[in-house]
């Protein structure tokens, strides 16, 4: 069987896993972290994320939909088809059930605290640096040349990039001709807060999307399973430093813009966060091809990270996960079948990552101007 080397064991990476381990190729997958489920905290991005119908078909063929769904808290849309609906899912919990799924079978190996340092195009190798002490060696043959702490080479007929937003592969891309870059950071920036459960029972109505846009910032609430809300405020940086750099001033601005929300969270909650969290950027990334040599392909954040506000970076990131699938199925070949990815989800990637730039206007612009002015903006008509 062929082996592939996955490089970051997030969300996308994890869920390849699965994919390749239903195939029965030999998997390895190298993340620079250690196992989250042994970790007390896992820093990273949002605490909860939304799962769509994108998302849900590419868990369906790895067998995982039904239990993710289960995990989760339906939000209803009144615009959404019969049947259909979006679920608040907690994104450590997810990332733990597809490590520990795709670990059933015995082909997979996960190699925790390795951190890709970049591809060596030139023999299509992947570059590794072992972090975790003591050493842990990879088997599948490959050299092993390496001691703590000393990079080592891999081999393999398929590398799939999923090392998220600042992919290491994707950089060490970058010289190569006619490849095709584009990165912009939003003026805005985010901060998470928790509203508790009431009495054992949810603060506010939980299968809603909670949304108080207040012109340019925004706040908002989605449920957890366990009767608790992940509350994000986006914001420009602008507005944190100048509105939100004291306690003081912290309190005074959640009161006067959110007085609903600030009963919720609680003085002491707001102030701790606001002490201990800083704002975290937002980035969008475009680039093209997504498919080099004849076995490399970027996948996920790594080759689209998008803006949150149209809640599709992830979904997106599981239909590359299953698009590549089936194109693997039909054609066969490696390489013919990373180009024929490319060449169809470029384009797709493209346009998500579009909307999601057009949700962010039209979300942060919802009070101040009409939809119209907006479509114009974007140049929708
Ligand atoms: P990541 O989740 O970033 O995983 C990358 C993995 O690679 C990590 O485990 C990392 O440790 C590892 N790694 C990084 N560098 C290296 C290296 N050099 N070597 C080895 N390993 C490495 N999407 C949705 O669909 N719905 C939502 O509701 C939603 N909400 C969001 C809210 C916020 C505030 C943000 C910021 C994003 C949101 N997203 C949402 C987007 C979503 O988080 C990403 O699209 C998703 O995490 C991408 O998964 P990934 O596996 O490609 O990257």
């Amino acid at each position: 069987m062929p082996t592939v080397v996955i490089a970051g064991a997030g969300l996308v990476g994890a869920l390849n896993a699965c994919f390749f381990a239903k195939k029965g190729w030999n998997v390895q997958i190298y993340e620079f972290r250690r196992d989250i489920r042994t970790m007390k905290h896992v820093q990273g991005r949002s605490i909860n994320l939304a799962l769509s119908q994108r998302g849900k078909s590419a868990l369906e063929a790895v067998g995982l939909k039904d239990y993710i769904v289960d995990q989760g808290v339906a939000i209803r849309q009144p615009y959404g088809q019969p049947g259909e609906h979006i679920v608040s899912i907690n994104r450590r919990h997810l990332n733990e059930v597809m490590i520990t799924q795709a670990e059933k079978c015995e082909n997979v190996k996960f190699f925790f605290e390795h951190k890709v340092k970049s591809v060596d195009y030139e023999n299509k190798k992947l570059i590794v640096q072992n972090i975790s002490q003591p050493s842990r060696i990879p088997t599948f043959g490959q050299k092993q040349t390496h001691q703590d702490h000393q990079e080592f080479e891999i081999e393999a007929d398929l590398i799939i990039a999923c090392d998220g937003a600042y992919s290491a592969v994707r950089r060490s891309l970058m010289t190569l001709p006619r490849f095709n870059f584009s990165q912009e950071y939003i003026e805005h920036g985010y901060v998470e807060l928790n509203i508790l459960a009431k009495n054992d029972e949810f603060a506010l109505e939980e299968n809603v999307f909670h949304l108080w846009p207040r012109g340019h910032f925004t706040l908002i609430a989605l449920a957890n399973k366990d009767k608790t809300f992940t509350v994000t405020i986006f914001a420009p940086f602008d507005e944190f430093e100048k509105h939100m750099a004291t306690p003081q001033d912290v309190l005074q601005f959640f009161q006067e813009n959110f007085p609903d929300a600030y009963e919720l969270l609680g003085e002491q909650h707001i102030s701790e966060t606001f002490k201990r969290v800083k704002p975290q950027p937002l980035v969008s990334v475009k680039c093209s091809p997504h498919a080099f040599f004849d076995n490399l392909v970027l996948m996920g954040d790594a080759a689209h990270a998008m803006v949150p506000f149209y809640g599709q970076g992830m979904n997106c990131g599981f239909e590359d996960c299953l698009v590549f699938s089936e194109i693997l199925d039909k054609i066969g070949d490696i390489g013919e079948s990373i180009r024929e990815y490319s060449r169809v989800r470029v384009k797709d990637a493209h346009t998500i990552n579009d909307l999601a730039m057009y949700n962010y206007e039209e979300l942060k612009d919802l009070v101040n101007h009409s939809s119209y002015k907006l479509r114009k903006k974007f140049d929708l008509f």
